[in-house]
């Protein structure tokens, strides 16, 4: 059966190339780049070049690039690494949209005593600058605001933010992990001080990381152990999926032109597929800046698990919005935080693109999803005039 994978912003394709590029590393080059004999050099040569390859993708120097094990990790460091650089600020901001990965730190944060400001967002996505600008004071000791978010693509101005915050001499951190490969990033130009980014979701293997970190960001490390990356994250390095990041962030240089045009115009062409075919559908973020590959809607008075399971039949791999898969009923947090009405949450679905997505594959869904959805809503007890009415009424 043939496979959809619309899923990239949960995981990626590895590249062929980025096969080849670090499959040596397991059988010939395997030496630790610690070690002073010619195979640890060799060893070393590969994470050095990887290095560069990640820094120009970021518009970065080299020794601004620690390697790390995923996006989790990374922001894990930089959050607590900023926080106990400086124990005398006790107040952390972040957005109510985040990743988990920032998220779930905050019931940690408010039992060590820290007081922690969650920025709202409008009904598309949006951040108020005015909000966050409010927030700030002189016992701020981080802000932590995500490039761009993993269940709608709405991009956060990041210029702007880094205005604000770097206005007041606050460090800032952005967890880039959706933007990295979808929208030029250049930390020559953009002042955060902390950026996190990881591999698995840019044609790079799963279990490997990068937390930036500019020149000067006063961080306490996060894995104490040996003296690798300068003695900011110890543990010996991992060093295929750091080659392999290394070829991913080259080769996501040289398609991110074109993979951004053809991955938005596919996008758009499902985008408006699904609006012409099937009524009662939200787009959600549809008027905020988005990331050229993501497509997150709502299908009104259906349940999104029922919608997945069934193009899941078909091959079709998306995801739904709604915290399913974590044990729980509640709906996507980030559609709650944009006002999306608690019924209209529970039937999203995310669809995400990659470079490697191709027309007929979206051609595929537009044919397969309205009668799925028709079908679905002919048993939903909400579906209907009686059932519209009802829905209103509660
Ligand atoms: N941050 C964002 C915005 C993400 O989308 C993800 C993964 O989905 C992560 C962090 C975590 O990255 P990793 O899976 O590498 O730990």
């Amino acid at each position: 059966m043939r496979l959809v994978y619309l899923d990239n912003n949960a995981t990626t394709r590895v590249d062929p190339e980025v096969v080849e590029a670090m499959a040596p590393y397991f059988t010939e080059r395997y030496g630790n780049p610690s070690s002073m004999h010619q195979s640890g050099a060799l060893a070393h040569k590969g994470v050095a070049l990887a290095r560069e390859q990640v820094a120009q993708f970021l518009g970065a120097h080299p020794d601004e690039i620690i390697f790390t094990s995923c996006g989790t990790e990374s922001d894990n460091a930089a959050i607590h690494g900023v926080l106990n650089a400086y124990p005398d600020k006790r107040h952390f901001v972040t957005t109510r949209v985040e990743h988990p990965a920032v998220l779930n730190q905050i019931p940690y944060l408010k039992r060590k005593g820290y007081r922690v400001t969650e920025l709202s967002v409008d009904r598309d996505g949006n951040l108020d600058l005015e909000e966050l600008r409010a927030s700030l004071t002189e016992d701020t000791a981080l802000v932590s605001i995500m490039y761009a978010n993993n269940e709608t693509g709405v991009i956060f101005p990041m210029e702007e933010i880094a205005q604000v915050v770097k206005s007041r001499g606050i460090p800032l951190h952005t967890d880039a992990v959706q933007a990295a490969g979808k929208i030029p990033i250049n930390l020559g130009k953009l002042p955060v001080d902390l950026l996190t980014f990881s591999g698995h979701k840019l044609h790079a293997p799963k279990g490997i990381g990068v937390l930036y970190q500019r020149r000067g960001t006063r961080l306490v490390p996060f894995m104490v152990g040996g003296h690798q990356e300068k003695g900011r994250r110890g543990g010996t390095e991992n060093v295929p999926y750091i080659v392999a990041l290394g070829k991913a962030c080259e080769l996501a240089q040289q398609h991110l032109g074109s993979s951004i045009r053809r991955m938005a115009e596919l996008r758009d062409r499902l985008q408006q597929g699904i609006l012409e075919r099937i009524p009662n559908v939200i787009v959600n973020g549809a008027n905020a800046p988005r990331t050229p590959n993501t497509l997150s809607c709502c299908f009104e008075y259906i349940e999104g698990e029922s919608l997945l399971l069934l193009l899941n039949d078909l091959g079709i791999c998306a995801s739904s919005g709604s915290a399913c898969t974590s044990g729980s009923l509640e709906p996507s947090h980030v559609l709650r935080a944009m006002g999306v009405p608690y019924t209209a949450a529970h039937g999203s679905i995310r669809f995400s693109l990659s470079r490697y997505t191709t027309e007929e594959e979206v051609d595929f869904v537009l044919e397969h999803l309205p009668g799925i959805v028709e079908r679905l809503r002919a048993i939903s007890p909400f579906w209907g005039r009686e059932g519209a009415a009802f829905r209103r009424a509660v």
